[in-house]
């Protein structure tokens, strides 16, 4: 059974199927591309993650390192196996990975996928052909029966590892990651149905509070099983917006199915005729957390000590970045897949996209999130900023979001603004209508 973002025992196809056909030998693969790519603070999860994994496998789970290939070819050979197991992987750097190993010659035996339903699955009746906008592909989705979770293998018979690997990355100092595993997964889905989720609909968007699941790293790394999740849902709004949010997940990993290409480029492809400025000291500032605007740091120091980042806030700092320093998402996006210990390319690239309104029905371009209101909505007694930002926790309430308008506002060093909000609104509508007057340009296939 060769683990990849399926590092759980509970509700897991592909293991079910591989214990049914005999002794199993679990496998980790540390894969020197996908390592590369992740900042420490999603390594030191995923390290943590492999150990909770372990545990629950009775200290069995093999860590190998190489080459995928070359390191299943060794595996079959010792445990003389029958059968390689795998959980179907869909986006392109997974899904191309596995098209080469089987291309050489191992077989692999997809059993179960990430994701409720799986991408390419939901079409439109009329034409066969893929859904372009969220709403209608929901109604789709929705008609799927989910199947009842599966049950752990009742008799799991192990072999001894030959590899035990299991790396050692430490999150950075100061950093506080969320606890990684199955388990901890569990547990936290309990405190937030417990806690949270009957107010789910109104406080999901509310940055400075516990209202959402945290369930995104553990989607990621496939320690719960969405399925799992969506089966504790009843009728109500609150849970139906919860059900339509792990939805939002299916929906990008379909959008990336069908269109590969948009893990790094513009889905709406005149985006990318738009005049950008080059990254420079003003997004080093957006990086560290430096703008000057209250709420886009506190998010952006957010991410930098948890690695997580509201969703609220994911979509402030991102239209920060395009419409009021005028820099390409990509650049944004990048620096999220490394600091994230959720990052998901889909979701990522997609969410990234419909901020900067180049992606599938995307929030219009137009549409520029004021970071100031948005803090004052969303983070109405500054409790958000206050504790991510020390330079201006001794203000009171909404005024935390505007220091520029208290006299001590600066007194503890907080940076001013790098650049006027309304200027670069003005600025960046400018350039929209530049490109706006071109034929728009269908997605590339
Ligand atoms: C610019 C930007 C970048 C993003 N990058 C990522 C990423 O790399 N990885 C990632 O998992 N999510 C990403 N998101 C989506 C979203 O912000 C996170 O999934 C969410 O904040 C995770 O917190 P939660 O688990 O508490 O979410 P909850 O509100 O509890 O939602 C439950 C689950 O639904 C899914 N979900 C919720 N909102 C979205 C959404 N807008 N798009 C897709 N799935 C969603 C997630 O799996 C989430 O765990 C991004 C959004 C934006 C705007």
């Amino acid at each position: 059974m060769w683990f990849r973002r399926d590092l759980r025992i509970n509700d897991h196809p592909a293991l079910c199927k591989a214990a049914e056909l005999g002794e199993v030998v679990p496998l980790f693969i540390l894969d020197e591309k996908l390592i590369k790519s992740a900042g420490s603070k999603r390594l030191s999860y995923l390290a943590n993650s492999l150990r909770a994994l372990d545990d629950s496998l009775a200290n069995k789970l093999n860590v190998a390192i190489g080459q995928p290939d070359q390191v299943l070819k060794k595996y079959q050979e010792h445990y003389q196996a029958d059968s390689i197991h795998i959980t179907e992987e869909f986006e392109p750097y997974g899904a191309k990975r596995d098209a080469k190993i089987i291309a050489a010659g191992i077989k692999l035996t997809k059993t179960g996928t990430p994701y409720a339903v799986a991408p390419g699955s939901v079409r439109k009746p009329t034409d066969g052909t893929p859904y372009r906008v969220y709403t209608p592909f929901y109604k789709g989705w929705s008609t799927f029966q989910i199947p009842k979770p599966y049950l752990k293998p009742a008799n799991l018979k192990l072999a001894e590892p030959i590899d035990r690997n299991f790396p050692d990355w430490k999150a950075p100092a100061g950093s506080q990651v969320f606890k990684a595993g199955e388990i901890a997964a569990h547990a936290r889905f309990e405190q937030f149905s417990a806690a949270a989720l009957s107010q789910y609909d109104v406080a999901r968007n509310l940055a400075g509070i516990d209202g959402t699941s945290k369930m995104s790293a553990h989607l990621k790394w496939g320690e719960v099983h969405p399925r799992t999740l969506l089966l504790q849902l009843n009728q109500t709004k609150a849970h139906e917006v919860y059900r339509k949010e792990i939805a939002w997940r299916e929906f990008y990993a379909d959008v990336l199915f069908h269109n590969p290409h948009t893990d790094w480029d513009y889905y709406a492809g005149q985006f990318s005729k738009m005049k950008y400025d080059e990254p420079g000291e003003k997004f080093k500032a957006w990086c560290e957390g430096k703008t000057g605007f209250p709420f886009v740091d506190a998010a952006m120091r957010q991410l930098l000590i948890e690695g997580w980042m509201h969703n609220r806030t994911r979509m402030v700092v991102a239209s920060f970045l395009v419409k009021d320093l005028h820099i390409e998402w990509q650049h944004g996006a990048k620096h999220f897949m490394e600091h994230l210990i959720d990052f998901d390319m889909a979701s990522n690239s997609h969410g990234w996209q419909w901020t900067a309104g180049c992606g599938t029905d995307a929030s219009p371009y137009y549409r520029v999130f004021n970071p100031i209101e948005q803090g004052k909505k969303f983070d109405e007694n500054g409790d958000y900023v206050r504790k991510y930002v020390p330079e201006l926790a001794h203000l009171q309430g909404i005024e935390i979001h505007e220091p520029w308008l208290v006299i001590d506002g600066y007194s503890n060093g907080y940076p001013n603004q790098i650049v006027d909000h309304a200027k670069e609104r003005i600025e960046s509508l400018a350039r929209l209508e530049e490109i706006k007057m071109r034929k728009p340009e269908m997605p590339k296939k």
